[in-house]
């Protein structure tokens, strides 16, 4: 008969392989697992936080899919057993498949962070999975008074998309500058640099001037425990007392990645770089922030290609054929303000058994671009939103 496919996890990454899939092979029984009846987007999440826009146009139901002739499961997978070849969900079915893809996200390393647990994130929001916490990271804003202190920590590589929490702070910025200008915004990292810094600090001091401060690892950045009753954050040298404290935490796979076997000791999931095949348990395809993807960032434009080349490779393997030679493209887009936005581009191939990036290929804005360009790379920011997910979702 029809093979059947199924695909954990319907975000950028699975959504999209998902879809791919059943366009490629009309007849192949795909099947999506997806926890949730509503996905939530984390990219335009940080301006949800910043008052620019609601948390409605962040959120996708999963009909366009169905439509599509995509099954949706919408409940959690519980277990795997790679042997017999089955997943199993939480309301006690059990689906078989000859092929199947995991792309679970991430999860939070509740033990790497002393002081910060599901309980402390009520009060110090994460706001690193879109929905509930966005919104109540947004509310504590509100509820701020002028002259208050906001501290974002940020954590060390990997996690998923490493120029948000910059993102994040400008923002931020942006909406305290215009209601509550005596307000600071103290980003704390345990990093000594990050992406596209040249460009988040030539923006930060031409828009922000002493409302952001950025401590790296090396100038006493790095968090070690924070005590959520009292909001304090702790570093090697300092307790800062917040306002708003956002605790960006340290993060690993998501937790179906370890059900299945596909997670190693990182707590993310090796995989080769043509089909994503794990290297732990070969039949089991991981896509977007749960793998490890070579130069690839986490991120949805990365999750969202790697769901089409995965799509690609498993539909000609089930056909007997080689995978198709492929070339990824990610491009990350971050705005510091509605109107003012820069990129940064990679493009990568399948080399050494790893996912590298194109020498050449890509690129960042200009550190020296005007504002007509920056404007342009805003709208082309919201392009991209609009497209992708039409194009997962629609
Ligand atoms: P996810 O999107 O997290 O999807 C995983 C899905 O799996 C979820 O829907 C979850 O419910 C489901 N799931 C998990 N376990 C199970 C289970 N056991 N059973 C059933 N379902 C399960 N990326 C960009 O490219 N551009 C941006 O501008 C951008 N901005 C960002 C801003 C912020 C503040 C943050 C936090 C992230 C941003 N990202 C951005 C990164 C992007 O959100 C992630 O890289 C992307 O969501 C990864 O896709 P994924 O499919 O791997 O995981």
């Amino acid at each position: 008969g029809a093979a059947k496919v199924v695909v954990v996890g319907g975000g950028f990454g699975g959504a999209t392989c998902a879809r791919f899939l059943k366009g490629l092979a009309p007849d192949m029984a795909v099947t999506l697992v997806e926890a949730n009846k509503t996905y939530t987007a984390c990219p335009f999440s940080n301006e949800v936080i910043a008052g620019l826009r609601g948390i409605g146009q962040q959120q996708f139901g999963y009909d366009g899919i169905a439509r599509a002739g995509v099954t949706v499961a919408s409940v959690a997978a519980t277990a795997v057993d790679p042997g017999a070849r089955t997943v199993t969900l939480a309301d006690g079915g059990k689906l078989s498949y000859d092929r199947l893809v995991v792309a679970p996200g991430i999860d939070f390393d509740w033990a790497a962070l002393p002081g910060y647990d599901e309980a402390a994130a009520q009060r110090m929001p994460h706001a690193w999975k879109a929905g509930e916490q966005t919104v109540l990271l947004r509310r504590q804003l509100e509820a701020m008074a002028d002259g208050g202190l906001v501290v974002i920590s940020a954590p060390a590589t990997p996690y998923r998309c490493p120029p948000a929490p910059y993102e994040r702070a400008s923002l931020i910025a942006h909406s305290l500058k215009a209601s509550k200008p005596r307000s600071k915004v103290l980003v704390l990292d345990a990093k000594d640099s990050f992406s596209q810094q040249p460009l988040f600090q030539k923006a930060w001091s031409e828009l922000y001037p002493g409302l952001i401060e950025w401590v790296s690892l090396s100038q006493g950045g790095n968090v070690i425990s924070v005590e959520p009753a009292t909001l304090t954050v702790n570093t090697d040298f300092d307790k800062h007392k917040a306002d708003v404290a956002n605790i960006i935490p340290p993060q690993k796979a998501g937790g179906l990645a370890r059900l299945a076997g596909v997670a190693d000791r990182t707590g993310w999931c090796p995989v080769e770089p043509v089909a994503f095949a794990s290297t732990l348990q070969p039949d089991i395809h991981v896509l977007g922030d749960a793998a490890l993807m070579g130069a690839m960032p986490k991120a949805a434009f990365s999750a969202s290609a790697q769901g089409q080349v995965c799509a690609a490779a498993i539909v000609a393997s089930l056909a007997g054929q080689p995978a198709p030679d492929s070339r990824l493209i990610s491009t990350c887009y971050n705005l510091v303000a509605p109107d003012y936005g820069f990129s940064l581009v990679g493009v990568y191939r399948p080399e050494k058994g790893q996912l590298l990036e194109v020498p050449g290929a890509g690129g960042a804005s200009p550190i020296d671009g005007d504002a007509a360009l920056r404007a342009q790379e805003a709208r082309y920011a919201d392009d991209w939103f609009r497209a992708t997910t039409a194009q997962i979702f629609g």
